[in-house]
Order: structure tokens, then sequence, then C-alpha cells
């Protein structure tokens, strides 16, 4: 009879450790905002309610939007002294603003260097010229001669980031500043930041192919993100994260076409036309700003010196060549599960 009472308890602990997980408190939310950097943006967290996910979500809406304000170089917004009032300033004199712009200029200037001038936040005279003929779309490129006079004024060195007084000056009237390729990025890491204190036990917040993932769900995996394959339908491969960023440029994302052949937005300052080596890069790491600026980056450098940048900045690369091959360096290998395309 003792050991028929013991067996039933047994059973019943057995039950009840198998049904718990399944009780947790925890349900998974969702919210799609489409007005911040020019692209759909996406929250994904656990919260105890709708109203605490709600909360948890307006907090993170507000960093992304300051930051979707602060580095625009296109628009103004009253009260703030951001990228487009620093580009007005140019050879005027220094502006002061907030610490997240000299963060990320400072920054911006060691991955320069990291990427051997591949990435270049100064050079906007380039890229506007590309952004121009983009959005009027009448089926004509950027004239030879304009181009090269805006390469003249994309040197790097002429970007004064002063901490102290937390002041930016561009010594070139005819620089400006495009912070396009690695903004997107570090407001992932200003999210991650935040999150700790917002009621979301785990998330992910998607920024137009910038993925940052925070926590482990409820039943203990990662988050589950599937890089879109350029080539065709379907992913190219999964990877299962928790507080990593999986960041995709391609040549796909925004591009226009003249003659047939399409013009894509991802500019090579050696060339000053958009790179042709790869189709599509995506990089897998713990710093949001990093793998933007080296998502665009390694987009426009050879194979052989981008993956030595991949492992130098420790981030997991996954490379689709214009021809269609894929290149992995030895981190995705190791993070990337379910690529038997790959
Ligand atoms: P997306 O913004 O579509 O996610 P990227 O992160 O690769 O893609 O950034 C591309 C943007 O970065 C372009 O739209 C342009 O504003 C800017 N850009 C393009 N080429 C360069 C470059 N070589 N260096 C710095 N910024 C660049
Ligand atoms: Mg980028």
């Amino acid at each position: 009879m003792k050991s028929k009472i013991v067996s039933v308890l047994l059973l019943l602990c057995l039950c009840l450790l198998l049904v718990l997980p399944s009780c947790s408190s925890f349900a998974l939310y969702e919210k799609f905002y489409y007005d911040l950097f020019d692209t759909i943006t996406v929250i994904r967290g656990y919260a105890k309610s709708s109203s605490d996910f709600e909360e948890s979500c307006n907090t993170i809406y507000n960093e992304l939007q300051t930051c979707h304000k602060l580095f625009d170089a296109y628009n103004e917004y009253e009260g703030i002294n951001n990228i487009f009032s620093v580009n007005k300033n140019a050879g005027v004199s220094p502006l002061t603003v907030d610490g997240r712009i000299i963060e990320l200029l400072e920054f911006s200037k060691q991955m320069y260097e990291k990427t051997d001038g591949a990435l270049n936040v100064a050079m906007g005279a380039v890229l506007e010229l590309w952004r121009d003929c983009r959005e009027k779309n009448e089926n004509k490129l950027p004239y030879e001669d304009e181009l090269k006079e805006a390469a003249e004024h994309c040197d790097i060195n002429g970007l004064v980031v002063d901490k102290e007084s937390s002041s930016v000056y561009l010594e070139d009237r005819n620089m400006s500043l495009d912070m396009g390729a690695i903004a997107k990025g570090y407001a992932c890491d200003r999210v991650t930041a935040l999150l700790p204190s917002t009621k979301l036990t785990a998330a992910l917040v998607n920024l137009g192919g910038n993925v940052m993932t925070y926590g482990e769900k409820p039943d203990e995996s990662g988050w589950n993100i599937g890089v879109n394959s350029p080539l065709g339908e379907g992913n190219l491969f999964e990877v299962e994260c928790s507080d990593l960023c999986v960041i995709t440029s391609g040549d796909y994302q925004r591009y226009f076409v003249v003659d047939g052949k399409r013009y894509h937005h991802i500019i090579d300052p050696e060339t000053l036309y958009p790179g042709s080596l790869f189709c599509q890069v995506t990089v897998i790491c713990e710093n949001g700003a990093m793998g933007d600026a080296l998502s665009t980056a390694l987009f426009l450098t050879e194979l052989e010196k981008g993956m030595e940048i991949a492992d130098l900045s420790g981030a997991a690369v996954v490379w689709v060549a214009t021809d269609g091959t894929v290149y992995k360096n030895q981190r995705a290998e190791e993070l990337i599960f379910a690529g038997d395309e790959i």
C-alpha cells in the first residue's frame, strides 16, 4: 500500500514538472512601428501582461525615436541638434550635441580605421548624389565628375569630435555625415542597455534587418532568427541567439534601376559606385553598432581581408557572393546550426 502511495506521488511530481513550464506566467507579445529609421520596427517580448508589454514598448520606442532623430541627416527637429544640424554647420563652428552623437561618431572613426576606410560616415557628399538619383528614379546615374568632386569632401579627418565639450565640427564646408550604415545597430545597443529596467524577461527588436535579442525565453531557449536567402525563397540559415545581434546588409534592400541594371545603396569609397563583390553579408555579434558597421564595410571588402577583419572583431560573418557562393568564418560555423544549404 505504502509503495503504491509513493508511486502515485512520484507520478504526480512528474506530471507537475511537465506541466509547470507551459504554465509560465509570461506570454509572448508583439508590436510594430512604421515611423523609425525609414523602415519597419518589430518588438517581440515576454511579459506578465499586455499592459507590462505596452509599458516596456513605450520605453523602448522612446529611446529608438530619440536615436532616429539624433542620427537623421536629412531632417531637423525642434529643440535638438542632430546630424542634420551638424552638417548644416559644416565649416562654420562647432556644435554642441547629445552624448550619443559623440559616442557613435568616436566609434565610427574607430571603425573607419578597422575597416581600412570601407566604412566612412563622412562620405555624405557622395552618398547624397546616389540618394538623389535613387529617390528621383529617373533612369539616371550620378555624373562621374560630380561624384569625383564630392569625393574631395569625404576626409574623415575633417570630422572633429570633442568629448570634453560634447561638440562636433566639420572642418570642410562641403563635407557631410551620413550615419545610415551604423545608426540602427547603435540604436539596438541602446535598447539592450535599457531592457533590464523594463518588464520584459526576454525580447527581440528587429529594425529593418538589424535584429537584437535579449535574454532567454521562458523555456530557456534563445530566439530563432532566420536570415532570408538573397537568391530565392526561404531562409539561407537559422541561428539561435540570446544577447546577440544579427545584422544583414543586402543589395536588394534599397536600389534603383538604370537601363535595366540595378544600383544599390552600399557605396564603395574607392570606386564611388555600389559594391559588386557580394549580394548579402550577415554579421552576428554582441555589439550592434559594430555589427552594423561591419555588415556594410565587409560588403565592400575582398573576402580574404574581410575574414581577417571579422576574426579580429570576434564576429560571426556569412557572405553571399554575387555568383551565389556562400562563405562563412569559423565563428559563424560554430553558431549556425540548421544550414544544410550552406
Ligand atoms: P541598411 O541601412 O539598409 O540596413 P547598411 O547598414 O548596409 O544597410 O547601410 C547602408 C547605408 O549606409 C546607406 O543607405 C548609406 O546611407 C550608408 N552608406 C553606404 N555606403 C557607405 C559606406 N561605404 N560607408 C558609410 N556609410 C555608407
Ligand atoms: Mg550597416
